[in-house]
């Protein structure tokens, strides 16, 4: 078994419990550390595209308003689809929620996009 701080990584001498995973404290504290900088990394990472998407939706709704578009309109602004934070139902449609836009994208390719 290896320490599991990442900048460690050395063998630990197997004791009693035979399930330590780190040297010592400072070395668990340490990676504890690393973990909530990843955390916050990633965190950071998606809020910034969760933003994006709402700016591309924002600005396709000031544009075309609830009229249902081509969705390659917003394909070539790069518009990520996996990201959303939600959905909603509307007149029994389910919109995908990105912020303060709902979208719902039609089987010809098509999307609307409403404020929410
Ligand atoms: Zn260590």
């Amino acid at each position: 078994m290896n320490c599991n701080y990442r900048y460690c990584g050395e063998v630990i001498p197997p004791d009693e419990n035979g399930n330590r995973r780190y040297c010592n404290d400072e070395c668990y504290m340490a990676e504890k550390l690393e973990r909530s900088k990843d955390n916050y990394a990633v965190n950071k990472k998606s809020l910034n595209e969760i933003k994006h998407v709402e700016k591309i939706l924002s600005v396709g709704h000031k544009k075309y308003g609830s009229e249902i578009i081509d969705c390659n309109i917003l394909r070539v602004e790069k518009m990520n689809w996996s990201i959303i934070t939600g959905t909603t139902k509307i007149d029994g449609e389910t919109y995908r929620i990105v912020g303060r836009y709902g979208y719902i994208v039609y089987s010809n390719n098509t999307i609307k996009i409403i404020k929410l």
